[in-house]
């Protein structure tokens, strides 16, 4: 498993995969929302992989360890689930500053703090629950 730093994030672009618009808005990558238990709102989280913290309203605030949150294109309204890779994961792009593109794979699991970023066949790996897809990514790890 390998760990990287991402030193210039600032530069860092994060696109949808259905429609490539652009996810990021300032410090903020803004996602719809929708929990299995019927409730939606915004979801902000960092573009800082392995970075956990989320803003959402106050309102939209009561997630249940294990609740599983839909993560949705706010520009498309495309479902963003990587079930490719598992039912419980999501994706979106990641465009470095010298148009690298990265597939960055996360969680949909409330308190499931897990990311993978894939680039032509290489995984890094972010979060304390990281080992529990290891599985699926095989030999990429
Ligand atoms: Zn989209």
């Amino acid at each position: 498993m390998k760990y990287h730093i991402i030193s210039d994030i600032m530069k860092t672009n994060f696109l949808c995969p259905h429609c490539r618009g652009h996810l990021r808005v300032s410090n903020s990558i803004i996602f719809l929302t929708k929990t299995n238990k019927g409730k939606s709102g915004l979801l902000l989280v960092s573009p800082e992989l392995g970075d956990y913290n989320v803003k959402v309203h106050p309102e939209y605030n009561n997630f249940e360890e294990g609740e599983i949150v839909n993560f949705i294109c706010p520009i498309c309204y495309e479902n963003l689930d990587a079930k490719e890779y598992d039912k419980n994961l999501a994706k979106i792009i990641m465009k470095e500053e010298d148009g690298k593109e990265s597939t960055i794979v996360f969680s949909k699991i409330t308190g499931e703090k897990c990311t993978y970023k894939i680039y032509q066949g290489t995984i890094s790996s972010y979060g304390t629950d990281a080992e529990g897809y290891k599985s699926i990514f095989g030999d990429l790890f």
